[in-house]
């Protein structure tokens, strides 16, 4: 459909009196740059238009996949901004996408022609050490939060890479390496703050409109925007037992079949996530990441089953810092990334599950996770089977879509 003359002035012009906008239910509209610079005015954080700088930087998420270009990035410095972008939003009836820490898989925290609240500056965390309390601001990853509180020797659950929101995480359930033992991050929520839709800023705690913190506990951001968490927390650490057991592929079926037995019986402090892979010097391997929270010694006891099941190809095992344990997936899944998963839900490593599983890791012709140089610049992306193949024959995220630069070195936002 052609764009209306506007629009064309709009894109054209940097100083055009209106910027192209999509609605709450995909008509497209104007608002005004005196609106938005009155926005900016309001805010203590900033407004970033297309043209401002930083907007690029702002606009990008975890997922390079998704490439979405809002109209305007409310960068909010605390709920009163947060208030002001959602009465702002309300007002021009506009398409929005809030932004935590950016980490979701489906591009969520995005949105073309919409007005993006980006919480990134909202990141403190304070650590109450009399109540066992922490209260994070929505901004903040998970590796900010974990530090903070084990440097008290407190801790909560979080999950295993440490470059993802807790806002998104702890709104979704959010299951990590201390779930067995202490809940959820969402089962650790003891109350929140909220700006809802109407702009109003709400608490909520047992006592205070428990039923929206009930909706919180893993109904995702449908309730409002939530400005602050408060978390209970739990003595743990900071030494724990875990790291790295991999073994040779050759040999999954019979430690598949072992660990299904293993798990069964496993106390609720071990957390053991076990995949298939292909290792660039191991080759293909079967391999679990182990995490005992309990005392070090205890998890060394508990976890001498799963080293006998064959002779491990690398055993990386010993008393190691929680937070550092809390990096161990970081450098896989890097920022910037493009990335396309699809995942389902077992209850039982069956041996129906296992054989599955084996057969389909024999026919898979490339390696997962294999990065893939971009076509065009050094950055490298990753992908899986066929769909790497694609990849090898294309330029990254970066120049394809926008044409303007590769996101060559991933960083971490923390
Ligand atoms: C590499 C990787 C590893 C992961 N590991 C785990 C794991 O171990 N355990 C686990 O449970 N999950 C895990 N996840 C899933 C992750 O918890 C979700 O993707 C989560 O939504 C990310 O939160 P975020 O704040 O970073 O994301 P964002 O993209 O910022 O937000 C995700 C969603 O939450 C909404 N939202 C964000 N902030 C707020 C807010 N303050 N108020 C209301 N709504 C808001 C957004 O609008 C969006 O819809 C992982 C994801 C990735 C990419």
């Amino acid at each position: 459909m052609p764009l209306p003359l506007r629009a064309f002035a709009a894109s054209g012009a940097e100083a055009s009196a209106e910027i192209p906008v999509i609605r709450r239910q995909g008509g497209e509209g104007f608002v005004s740059r005196k609106d938005c610079d009155d926005l900016r005015a309001s805010l203590r954080g900033a407004l970033l238009l297309s043209s401002d700088p930083g907007y690029d930087n702002a606009r990008h998420l975890w997922n390079g996949a998704f490439d979405r270009h809002p109209a305007m990035i409310a960068k909010c410095a605390g709920a009163a901004d947060v208030i002001q972008a959602v009465n702002f939003a309300r007002a021009h009836d506009l398409l929005v996408a809030v932004r935590g820490g950016g980490h979701s898989f489906s591009g969520q925290s995005a949105c073309d022609k919409g007005l993006m609240i980006d919480l990134s500056l909202m990141h403190s965390v304070h650590v109450d050490l009399v109540l066992r309390r922490a209260r994070v601001e929505p901004g903040a990853m998970l590796g900010e939060f974990d530090r903070e509180a084990q440097s008290f020797g407190l801790v909560t659950t979080a999950g295993a890479v440490s470059h993802t929101g807790v806002a998104g995480l702890t709104l979704g359930g959010g299951f990590g390496r201390l779930a067995r033992r202490f809940g959820l991050a969402c089962d650790n929520l003891r109350a929140a703050d909220v700006v809802t839709a109407d702009g109003r800023l709400v608490e909520t705690s047992a006592n205070e409109n428990p039923d929206l913190l009930w909706g919180l506990r893993g109904g995702g951001g449908n309730f409002g925007i939530v400005t602050s968490f408060e978390y209970g927390l739990h003595p743990a650490g900071p030494i724990m037992y875990g790291g790295d057991l991999l073994f040779a592929a050759s040999d999954a079926r019979a430690i598949l079949t072992q660990f299904a037995g293993f798990a069964a019986e496993a106390p609720d402090e071990m957390y053991v996530a076990g995949g298939m892979w292909t290792d660039e010097k191991l080759g293909p391997i079967v391999g679990f990441n182990i995490c005992y929270c309990g005392r070090p010694e205890d998890g060394e006891r508990a976890i001498a089953p799963l080293r006998t099941f064959r002779k491990p190809v690398r055993d990386r095992l010993g008393p190691t810092p929680y937070v550092r344990m809390q990096t161990d997936f970081d450098a896989t899944y890097p920022w910037g990334w493009g990335y396309y998963e699809r995942s389902g839900f077992i209850k039982k490593l069956t041996p129906e599950v296992r054989a599955a599983r084996s057969r389909a890791r024999s026919r898979r012709r490339r390696p997962s996770g294999t990065a893939i140089p971009c076509s065009r610049c050094s950055s490298r992306r990753t992908g899986t089977t066929r769909a790497t193949a694609a990849l090898a024959t294309r330029a990254c995220s970066g120049h394809a879509r926008s044409g303007l630069h590769c996101r060559s070195s991933p960083t971490a936002s923390m």
